[in-house]
This record gives C-alpha cells, sequence and structure tokens, in this order.
C-alpha cells in the first residue's frame, strides 16, 4: 500500500505527519522522503543512512563526425533542447527530458547517451523502519525524474509512506502518482484553504481517494471545515496548537515519542486509512 502525504502549502506539518505515521507503525514501513529540493523527513526520523548512489539522467551526445547537419533532432525535440547552428549541434541538456526522441529520427546514428547528474539516492533505517530520501543536485531544475527514482527504490512489500513536496505542479503529482490514497494536511487558515483546494484538484484529476489531516487546528477559522464537508472529505485528524507539541518540533523531538498517547492516534489515522481503500476497492469491484 502506498500513501503520499502532501499538502498544497508548505509549513503545513507534511513531514511530521509522515514521520509520526511511520513511527506510530514501526513494522513494515518505508518512508520515502520526496521533497528532494527540501528534503528534512531524516530531521525528525534519524535514521542510519548505509549507502548513497549518484542518480543520472540519459541525455544526448551527438558525434559531429557522424552528424550531416539535417536538423531532425532538433526537429522532433518539443522541449527545444537541440538546435542545429551552422556546423554544430548544441545541446541545451537542463531542458532535455530524457525521451530519445532525438537518438530514434538521427539517420545517421551520430546520437548516443551521456548521463547528466540529477542528485543522490541515500537509504537507510531506523529498526525496522527503512528510508529513502533523494536529494536534487544544487542547480538542477527538474525534480520529478528523481523523485520518481525515490519512488522506483520502494520495497513493495512494504507499507510506503511518501513525504511529498509542497505545491500542486509536477513535483507532487510525481509523488501522489499511483498512491492508493493521498492524506493531505492543511491548517485552518485562509492560505491552507486555497492551497488545499488546489491540491483536492489535482488528486481529484488523478483519481485517488484522499482524507485530511487538520494541523493547529485550533487557530484561525472554521472554513477548511467548511469546506471539507462539502466536497466529502474526510477529516482524519486534527492536531491541536500545542505549545509542548511546537516546542518538541524545534527540538526535532516527535509527537509520538514525546506524548506516547498520541502513538494510538496515528495507528488509528493509518487504520482509517486502510478501511476507506477497502471499501473503495469494494464499491469498484461491485460495480464492475
Ligand atoms: S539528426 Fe543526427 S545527423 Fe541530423 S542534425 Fe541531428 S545529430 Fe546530426
Ligand atoms: S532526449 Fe528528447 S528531450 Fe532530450 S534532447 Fe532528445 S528529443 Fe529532446
Amino acid at each position: 500500500m502506498i500513501i503520499s502525504v502532501a499538502s498544497g502549502k508548505g509549513g503545513t506539518g507534511k513531514t511530521t505527519v509522515s514521520v509520526n505515521m511511520a513511527l506510530a507503525l514501526g513494522t513494515g514501513v518505508e518512508l520515502l522522503d520526496c521533497d528532494v529540493e527540501e528534503p528534512n523527513a531524516h530531521l525528525f526520523l534519524k535514521p542510519v543512512i548505509e549507502r548513497s548512489e549518484r542518480v543520472e539522467t540519459p541525455v544526448p551526445l551527438v558525434d559531429l563526425t557522424k552528424c550531416t547537419f539535417c536538423r531532425k533532432c532538433s526537429a522532433i525535440c518539443r522541449f527545444n533542447a537541440l538546435a542545429v547552428v551552422g556546423e554544430k549541434v548544441l545541446v541545451f541538456q537542463e531542458l532535455c527530458h530524457s525521451c530519445g526522441g532525438c537518438m530514434l529520427v538521427c539517420p545517421e546514428g551520430a546520437i548516443t547517451e551521456t548521463g547528466r547528474e540529477l542528485g543522490t539516492l541515500n537509504f537507510g533505517a531506523r529498526e525496522s523502519i527503512g528510508f529513502i530520501n533523494g536529494q536534487l543536485r544544487v542547480g538542477e531544475a527538474m525534480s520529478p525524474p528523481l523523485i520518481k527514482q525515490v519512488r522506483a527504490a520502494a520495497d513493495p512489500k512494504r507499507l510506503t509512506i511518501i513525504d511529498a513536496p509542497p505545491g500542486t505542479s509536477c513535483p507532487v503529482i510525481a509523488a501522489m502518482n499511483g498512491a492508493d490514497f493521498v492524506l493531505m494536511v492543511t491548517e485552518p487558515t485562509p492560505f491552507g484553504l486555497h492551497d488545499l483546494k488546489l491540491a483536492v484538484e489535482a488528486v481529484r484529476l488523478l483519481g485517488i481517494p484522499a482524507g485530511l489531516v487538520v494541523n493547529r487546528a485550533d487557530i484561525g477559522d472554521r472554513e477548511v471545515f467548511e469546506y471539507a464537508k462539502r466536497e466529502h472529505l474526510p477529516i482524519l485528524l486534527t492536531i491541536p496548537f500545542d505549545r509542548r507539541i511546537a516546542q518538541a518540533y524545534s527540538r526535532g523531538k516527535n509527537i509520538v515519542e514525546e506524548f506516547p498517547e498520541w502513538r494510538e492516534r496515528f495507528v488509528a489515522l493509518y487504520h482509517d486509512i486502510e478501511a476507506i481503500i477497502t471499501a473503495k476497492g469494494k464499491a469498484v469491484s461491485c460495480a464492475k
């Protein structure tokens, strides 16, 4: 089962929820930090990192001794990553989406592949909880290919909890696509509601069941709660604004470790998600 923990807006407590659910469940869980631009789940889970791998994406390498400057490669590239200028073929590696189209159309076999570094994958564990994160190379603009690599490295036999990047664009889609459930973490403020609405639209396009965690639930107003009711989004957990929780967070401590009564609440959150996924599965099989 794959649960993606997302939020339209950054700073709502998405990592807190991901890490605490993983810690509450313990055995058989793998936490993937797909917020590859600013991974921080390791600061709270504190896994032992066992190995790291450099991740590359293929980009074209043109052999000018074979090239006839026919421009077929630049014509097919919809990302404008190739330009034929006089007797030169310019490759703009940062724009290349590694589709391989140019290599296929080159009539002279002048294009081969070389690698462009995307970043690093780090593998580790905290006791029985597996951990993988991706760290985007400084200056690299394209995070979805690295997010896909983090996901591809997951152990399918374990429950996968994904700490998704914030926002509603390509990186978060890469972290949600194919998940069994999207748990959206929000806060009851106008900004939280605005970004939640965008995130809900994205999740609905993907057709994934979703639910909400409302963090700092007793600040702000009731608009998020009203919206959830209107949209039939189940609120699966509320976390109050509690000075003790905030202090623990600022020291890099986790809720379920500092306040043991929360362990059961995060386990119950998982069981509620499991029940929604099971009910959806039954509804789909009945409809067939
Ligand atoms: S398609 Fe091949 S031969 Fe034609 S310009 Fe590109 S690299 Fe050169
Ligand atoms: S691999 Fe695809 S995206 Fe990259 S340069 Fe070739 S055609 Fe363009």
